[in-house]
């Protein structure tokens, strides 16, 4: 994962009329993919014209930034296969396109159905009838890397697209502390208790709008047991026994590594 602060390269700031034409473009199509140039770079101009809407989102590496969403295939990016392009790119664009979310999510108020506007103040969508605010949604999540003597944990989830086995995770349930989600979801999920739970660190993972945290715990007592729907196989893997991700994107894959390298 990339370990430097989105803020070392941007400032925060917002509006919908403020208008730069120096400026970068985080141009989205309708598959949340970006466009880059020819050469794989931002564009710095904004040569879409089927454009639905431009939204100013502060400075990027000092220079005013602009998200767009636009009706177009042509040189758009998956935002993973940006990553491998341009990290810091890649980093901005985790916040360009949450932004882009919200503005195209809550054009109309979830409680009443009114069309909402923007708000003079916060970055929200507010109803003019019953008062709602829309803001941005993020979704917490926790994954946990447990570990029993020189093994690590993994299972092999059902909706994996590929046979590798993953980290234990899920998302945080509305009424729980995100410590209660990890245990809850280790005994839900493979049926064991933990110990000596501990933070690590956080990754926003727009894949849609997930903030994971991530944690390390021990192994404390019981079985593996799997449910055989959501998870089909657990099992204890020594670090020369780990299948690696193709890609070092994730805070899961972070959490593996510094299991590999505490030995
Ligand atoms: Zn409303």
């Amino acid at each position: 994962m990339i370990e430097k602060s989105i803020y070392d390269d941007y400032k925060i700031a917002f509006s919908d009329s403020y208008t730069n034409d120096d400026a970068y473009y985080f141009i989205f199509n309708n598959n949340r993919e970006l466009h880059l140039t020819s050469d794989k770079t931002l564009p710095q101009e904004l040569t879409y014209i089927n454009i639905d809407f431009k939204l100013y989102i502060g400075k990027f590496k000092g220079k005013d930034t602009f998200v767009v969403n636009a009706d177009g295939d042509d040189s758009f990016f998956d935002l993973k296969d940006v990553y491998d392009i341009d990290r810091d790119i890649y980093l901005m664009a985790t916040r360009a396109v949450l932004v882009r979310d919200w503005y195209i999510n809550h054009q109309y108020c979830g409680r009443c159905g009114t069309k909402t506007v923007l708000d003079e103040n916060d970055m929200a969508l507010k109803c003019p009838s019953c008062g709602q605010m829309h803001y941005s949604r993020i979704a917490p999540a926790i994954i946990v890397a447990i570990r029993k003597g020189d093994e690590l944990l993994m299972a092999k989830h059902s909706y994996h697209e590929t046979i590798r086995y993953a980290l234990i995770a899920g998302f945080v349930e509305a009424g729980e502390s995100i410590e209660e989600a990890v245990h809850r979801e280790v005994a839900e999920e493979v049926g064991i208790k933990i110990k000596n739970l501990k933070y690590q660190k956080s990754q926003s993972w727009p894949f849609p709008n997930s903030l994971m945290l991530a944690f390390t715990a021990e192994y404390d007592s019981g079985d593996i047991k799997v449910d055989g729907d959501e998870i089909l196989k657990a099992k204890w893997f020594k670090k020369d026994e780990i299948i690696r991700y193709d890609s070092d994107i994730s805070i899961s894959d972070w959490l593996i590594q510094n299991f590999i390298e505490s030995f």
